[in-house]
């Protein structure tokens, strides 16, 4: 798809044609992780390192991404816990991440499918499961499909159906019966789950808080653990072996604590088993981290947490899980565009990126100012260059 160019000021270095679209756009930068000056070219949605003459040269130095990465966000709810109204607001959250940067986004769980907005020219990369699937009356009211064991396995099969390659299971909840957190369904349950939707071709993410029902679904071979605040060391060792992800979405669980204070008058057993989860969470993603667990960047977003805070997600998991700068960009940006099978920056890869005036790896704040987006090879958001 192509579209008229912006109206560039001077961050244009060589002119704009004067109608229609240009034959290609031009970047040069330090391309990341590698840590040469490259010259790239994009033609239409296409990477390519072949020169195209005519090209109209975006930028012509800085540091380039190929964007990053929100996997695990929800564009259909708004902050406050509710449904989106419309497509068209969903389209809006994605908009906030968009601008900052984030040119690919794994949307864990709905409230009502979106399928328009896959190929959406203005909405980042779209990995998308269908709507949460939950026990009943034991998830964020009007969100997921809430079932009983026996509806399962066809809800597993409509939702894969849904989604755009991934299902979500909400693993556990709070359970008020006992008042505390506890497995969404029996351990056989959940395996026959995520045995459904391998054969129907889609990943599973399970949302999983607790010790018991980590454990089980681990082991069922569930592709990537959301939070993962009950962990132990056997089911890291497990997850290392099997190259299970881990998306810890520090920021939700930095929350928990105000979860808990909201819990402790009629639920004190939860509220200090959330307490303690919270805790020791920071030491789990670096046990994680140091056993080869490929661990990726996820806000959470929507729901209790705005969009447009993958940065954040990421200062994290550097200053609390003791991540390095280059694994936090690996986990935020190429690996993890890797991991939902969007291609990167290399001959034929997806014509998204990012240019940083300062080099990322010494800073990650960086990120929070990019000078340039390129989404689906148009040019979002150019910035003066010096
Ligand atoms: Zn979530």
């Amino acid at each position: 798809m192509t579209d008229a160019p912006p109206a560039f000021g001077p961050a244009v270095t060589s002119a704009p044609p004067t109608a229609g679209p240009p034959v290609a756009w031009h970047v040069r930068g330090v391309l990341l992780p590698d840590d040469e000056v490259r010259d790239l070219w994009l033609v239409g949605d296409r990477v390519t390192l072949e020169p195209v003459p005519g090209a109209v040269t975006l930028a012509d130095r800085g540091f380039v991404l190929p964007g990053l990465v929100d996997a695990h966000c929800h564009l259909g709810i708004r902050y406050g816990a509710t449904p989106v109204a419309s497509v068209d607001e969903a389209r809006s959250l994605a908009a906030v991440d968009r601008d900052v940067g984030v040119l690919a986004l794994r949307d864990a769980g709905s409230p009502f499918p979106y399928p328009e907005l896959d190929d959406d020219p203005d909405v980042p990369r779209l990995a998308r499961a269908g709507r949460h699937i939950a026990p009943v009356r034991r998830y964020l009211r009007g969100i997921g499909v809430e079932v009983v064991a026996e509806e399962v396995p066809a809800t597993v099969a409509a939702q894969a159906a849904a989604g755009n390659g991934w299902v979500k299971l909400v693993g556990d909840w709070i359970d008020r019966r006992t008042g505390d957190l506890a497995p969404g369904w029996d351990p056989e349950v959940m395996a026959e789950a995520v045995a459904i939707a391998h054969v129907a071709g889609v990943r599973v993410a399970a949302h999983l808080f607790a010790e018991e029902s980590v454990a089980a679904l681990v082991r069922a071979g569930v592709d990537s653990v959301e939070h993962g605040t009950g962990l132990s060391e056997d089911d890291i060792a497990e997850m290392a072996v099997r190259g299970t992800a881990l998306v810890p979405t520090m920021i939700n669980v930095e929350t928990f604590d105000g979860i808990a204070a909201h819990a402790d008058d009629k639920f004190p057993t939860y509220a200090a088993h959330m307490r303690r989860l919270r805790e020791r969470f920071p030491g789990i993603v670096a046990a994680a981290h140091e056993a080869g667990v490929p661990i990726y960047v996820g806000s959470d977003a929507g729901g209790g947490i705005g969009h447009g805070e993958a940065v954040s997600e990421m200062l994290l998991l550097r200053d609390r899980a003791g991540m390095s700068t280059v694994d936090v960009l690996r986990a935020g940006s190429w690996g993890a565009r890797e991991w939902l099978g969007f291609a990167g920056l290399t001959e034929g890869g997806l014509a998204d990126l990012v240019v940083y005036n300062e080099d990322p790896r010494k800073d990650l704040a960086v990120l929070r100012e990019p000078r340039l987006v390129v989404l689906r090879g148009r040019p979002r958001r150019p910035v003066a260059v010096a």
